[in-house]
């Protein structure tokens, strides 16, 4: 039997989002010896909404550290949400404000921010496969490392997932994301979403670094079902008031897109692994969330750990607190945009009664967008 590498490293962080840099800066700030290991390149384009809502933005903070500034300086205030759905806008004031950071700007931030911790750090690394139950050898595309603990921020559908999850999805339905960024004059600073049947498109105003701060630009960013629409324009279509908004519209930037986005029960550990963000569950992108979840659950899972790492407690137990942990803060948001993901796909008669009901009483609106929080 080939014998097991001694293990180098406390953790071994895979995956270079924001689950993973939030896991890898919050092990190193409490003295664990990290690696965080990212198969791309930063800065890089990513589908996303790039709504980072109010709850995270001290915890994002705190974990850039030093860099914080300049991005919230960067970021755009979204005070207000409006959606556009069966001819009807139903607003709802965002207080505290959320914010448009684009993920070109905040994932580059976060990894600046992890090798300011201390943590050891490699792109273009890609994971093949991750063995023992603790200690644990990850193989790489450049070789072999060792890890007492791991945490497995690869993103909701990576080579490191078990696929038979996926089959037992809630829906079985397979969505596409895509998204660009246009110009466009003077965008409201409100997140506005279109629905229309088969998806939905979410459109912000965004501010990049070094871009021209007189241009408004907007991100355009859309989940549909494949067989509805395939690209921005065909999306466009499907809402008449987005048509209409859209036609002015300069792209600068070549759309990305990424499919297949498929739902699934959340699941927080898997063969000793701790699962962070979208590995763990990833939740419906128009409750704007997904970031957010991905670093409270990163630092989650680091905290978790760090008892282990001063030998106080087995690497069993602080994955059975990080479960625990899991359960009792982050699922509550999945059972919650489930709801609200059942009720855009009610027959439309009896959807828009409740839409009537929600653009007439916005208290009810602003009752449910925040149990999504
Ligand atoms: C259409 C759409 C719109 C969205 N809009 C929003 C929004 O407005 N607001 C919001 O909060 N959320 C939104 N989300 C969700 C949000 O993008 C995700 O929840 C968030 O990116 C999760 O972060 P993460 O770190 O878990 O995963 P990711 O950001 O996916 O990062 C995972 C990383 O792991 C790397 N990786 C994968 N496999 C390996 C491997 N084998 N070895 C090494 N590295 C690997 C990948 O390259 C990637 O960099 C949206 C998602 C979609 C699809």
């Amino acid at each position: 039997m080939q014998s097991m590498k001694r293990p180098e490293y406390d953790l071994i962080v895979i995956g270079g989002g924001p689950a993973g840099t939030s896991s890898a800066i919050t092990a190193a700030r409490a003295g664990a010896g990290v690696l965080l290991l990212e198969r791309g390149r930063l800065p890089r384009q990513r589908v996303c909404g790039e709504f980072v809502s109010a709850e995270s933005l001290a915890l994002l903070a705190g974990l850039l550290g030093r860099t914080a500034a300049d991005l919230q300086q960067r970021a755009v205030q979204i005070p207000e949400a409006r959606l556009f759905v069966d001819g009807r806008v139903i607003s709802a004031s965002l207080d505290p404000a959320a914010a448009s950071i684009t993920r070109f700007d905040l994932d580059a931030d976060l990894w600046q921010a992890a090798e300011d911790s201390g943590v050891e750090t490699r792109l273009q690394t890609a994971v093949e496969s991750v063995a023992g139950g603790g200690p644990f050898q990850v193989s790489t595309s450049v070789g072999d490392f060792g890890s007492q603990a791991v945490i497995c921020a690869a993103g909701r559908w990576s080579n490191l997932s078990h696929k038979s999850d996926f089959t037992n999805g809630q829906s079985g339905e397979r969505w596409l994301g895509v998204k660009a960024h246009f110009a466009e004059q003077s965008p409201p600073s409100s997140v506005d979403l279109y629905f229309f049947e088969g998806g939905y498109c979410g459109v912000q105003p965004v501010r990049l670094t070094g871009g021209d701060r007189r241009e408004g630009r907007i991100n355009a960013c859309a989940m549909v079902r494949p067989d509805i629409a395939r690209s921005l324009p065909e999306v466009f279509a499907q809402n008449p008031r987005l048509a209409e908004r859209s036609q002015s519209w300069e792209p600068r930037m070549e759309p990305v897109s990424t499919s297949p986005l498929i739902f699934h029960e959340p699941q927080p550990i898997q063969d000793g692994m701790l699962l962070a963000g979208d590995a763990a569950g990833f939740v419906d992108p128009f409750v704007g969330d997904g970031i957010s979840l991905a670093l409270r659950s990163g630092a989650a899972a680091a905290e978790c750990l760090t008892p282990f790492f001063r030998r106080e407690i087995s690497l069993q137990e602080a994955t059975l607190r990080y479960g625990r942990v899991y359960e009792s803060r982050l699922l509550p948001v999945f059972r919650n945009s489930s709801k609200l993901r059942r009720l855009l796909r009610l027959p439309r008669p009896l959807r828009s009664s409740i839409m009537q009901l929600l653009a007439t009483v916005p208290a009810i609106t602003r009752y449910l967008v925040s149990t999504t929080r």
